[in-house]
């Protein structure tokens, strides 16, 4: 789409179809080659009890072994630890020459202790620390390629029950819902048949509705394409995602091998829509909103969280200051900058490219008219010549019935 151009700009801006190539199609692609060049970052943290196969669905998602095997040796009852930990695992992936640095974080131990009243503590604790030294990173002078380790996607795993969501679901998504992309997901969902899935689901969205739970809920619409919001309607149709999650591969009927869970009763596969939501929520996470879940939690939770603290610390936010400081709104700034750079650039290429083809069409005209007169010139030349061998020719055949009279004349008078 061409960038916002005033309507006086608008005006002057004949559109015209290229003859040759000029190179200014490019610009996207150099942009583009630019951030895969440097490659994409993307934090997910998921949260959920044990054993609700939240390292095997990681691993889904990813087709990769990013959580290694758990060691089958339960610990001791005396060195589980007491409280929440917070383990964070990084690998670079690469698909087509696309470089992804993923880098989840799990949180063992939550919802296994017998009190877990302040289970959320150091989930939030985590989530605000990254926010903390994006901000310090932000404030200093150097503020190039800061290093982005904030929460993009929190994958917030749900009991398979069937029944509602349990006070500590609640509780804990009220306490990361203004800080984090929730993304709730109704884990091991083979084990709930089609319809209980629909009724749990339903149970799920009144229980975060009643609590004003926020959720994260795909970008918004203003932009987009009808083919795109549908896409995005569609998605989002089936928050929590039903997920399955399989790193083994089954064989089914026709000897295709399926990445799946086998049962006595048949096989579910992870992968086919009809089985599971499990595509639906890589779609959301990997492949359509990724940039948008990074977005989102770049201007609206991390400013949110910005701005409170600053507060907090006393720091009045005079609006021209906030604006002067707040590096979200320079870097919007920034960009519109950019595109009315760009836009300009557009502008000038297509009133350059005009001239040259007005230009080249009076060039053209000038020499047609010359052509034309040199033409005619030659063509009444031609006319000319003509007429005089006509007349020749004339004087020639009458001439010589006339010498003959002339000469009979001459002879009669002789
Ligand atoms: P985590 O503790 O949440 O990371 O859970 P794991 O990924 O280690 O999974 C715990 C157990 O549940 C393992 O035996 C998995 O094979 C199994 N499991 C994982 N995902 C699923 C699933 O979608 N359905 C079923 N039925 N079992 C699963």
């Amino acid at each position: 789409a061409t960038p916002a151009l005033s309507a006086a700009d608008n005006k002057n801006i004949v559109r015209r179809k290229l003859t040759g190539y000029v190179g200014f199609a490019n610009l996207p692609n150099q942009w583009h080659r630019k951030s895969v060049r440097k490659g994409f970052n993307f934090n997910v943290m998921v949260v959920g009890e044990s054993g609700l196969g939240k390292s095997t669905l990681v691993n889904t998602l990813f087709n990769t072994a990013l959580y290694p095997p758990k060691d089958p040796k339960q610990p001791s009852l005396e060195i589980i630890p007491k409280t929440v930990a917070i383990e964070s695992t990084s690998a670079d992936i690469e698909e087509n020459g696309v470089r992804l640095r993923l880098t989840v974080v799990d949180t063992p131990g939550f919802g296994d202790f017998v009190n877990n009243d302040e289970s959320w503590r150091p989930i939030v604790d985590s989530i605000e620390s990254r926010f903390d030294s994006f901000l310090e990173a932000e404030n200093k002078v150097n503020r190039t390629n800061i290093a982005d380790t904030r929460i993009h996607a929190c994958v917030y795993f749900i009991q398979p029950t069937g029944h509602s969501l349990k006070p500590l679901d609640i509780e804990v998504m009220k306490r990361l819902h203004t800080k984090v992309n929730l993304i709730p997901v109704i884990a091991k969902a083979d084990t709930l048949t089609d319809e209980e899935v629909t009724a749990f689901k339903k149970r799920i969205l009144a229980d975060i509705n009643y609590h004003n739970i926020q959720i994260f809920e795909g970008p918004r619409y203003e932009l987009d394409d009808d083919e795109t919001i549908a896409e995005n309607q569609e998605i989002m149709s089936k928050v929590p995602f039903a997920v399955v999650g399989a790193n083994t591969e089954v064989q089914i009927g026709n000897g295709r091998k399926v990445r799946g869970r086998r049962y006595p009763w048949g096989i579910i596969e992870v992968d086919n829509e009809d089985h599971c939501d499990f595509v639906k929520l890589r779609q959301m996470l990997i492949r359509t909103h990724m940039e948008e879940l990074k977005e989102h939690t770049s201007n609206v939770l991390y400013e949110n969280y910005r701005s409170d603290k600053l507060t907090s610390l006393g720091v009045t936010q005079d609006p021209s200051v906030f604006k002067e400081v707040n590096p979200a709104v320079k870097q919007e700034e920034e960009r519109a900058l950019h595109e009315q750079k760009l836009a300009k650039m557009e502008a000038e290429m297509k009133m350059v490219f005009q001239q040259k083809v007005a230009e080249k069409e009076s060039k053209l005209r000038q020499s047609e008219e010359e052509l034309y007169a040199r033409h005619k010139e030659m063509k009444d030349q031609l006319e000319k010549q003509r007429l005089e061998l006509e007349e020749k020719k004339n004087r020639l055949e009458t001439g010589r019935p006339l010498e003959e009279k002339k000469g009979r004349k001459g002879f009669s008078l002789r």
